[in-house]
């Protein structure tokens, strides 16, 4: 299951601000599936929140600390331990306020809550097609300048 596959438009249940207290963003995935990281960081804390996350992990990367809920366990990888993006973090259930199996995704900025929808589509993307092509000028530019300044000049 890739990250963007995984965290899509279609699985959402539950936006930021839904409620009036949703303070994350849901997405529906079968029990037991694997949970991706949205963003490498460190693995910072994790625990057992019975009436809100139910098991939950934290990562603390660019973006700020993300928060991920309603786990079947607590995380696969140790506290402390690095992750990528994409990495397994933990498993999908139910557990502490929760109706079906879900991921609760929460990101963290300090002590308040933020919207995480624009980080999870925007965040450590492998490069697509415009990417490639601005590489593909920007070396094409420095391979001239280096034949201009460094070519045989009695050719
Ligand atoms: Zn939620």
């Amino acid at each position: 299951m890739t990250v963007d596959s995984f965290y899509a438009a279609d699985q959402i249940t539950a936006c930021f601000g839904d409620f009036g207290t949703h303070k994350g963003v849901d997405f529906e995935a079968d029990s037991g599936s694997e949970i991706p990281a949205i963003q490498g960081g460190v693995i910072s804390g994790a625990g057992y929140d019975e009436s809100r996350f139910g098991n939950y992990v934290t990562v603390t990367a660019d973006a700020g600390t993300w928060l991920y809920g309603h786990m079947e366990s607590g995380p696969v990888p140790a506290i402390g331990s690095r992750v990528n993006r994409g990495d397994l973090i933990g498993r999908v259930g139910e557990s502490g306020n929760a109706t079906g199996p879900h991921v609760h995704v929460a990101l963290l900025r300090g002590k308040d809550f933020v919207d995480p929808a624009p980080a999870i589509a925007g965040v450590e993307r492998p490069l697509d097609g415009d990417d490639l092509i601005s590489v593909i000028v920007a070396v094409t530019l420095v391979w001239l300048g280096f034949k201009l300044l460094w070519g045989p000049r009695n050719a």
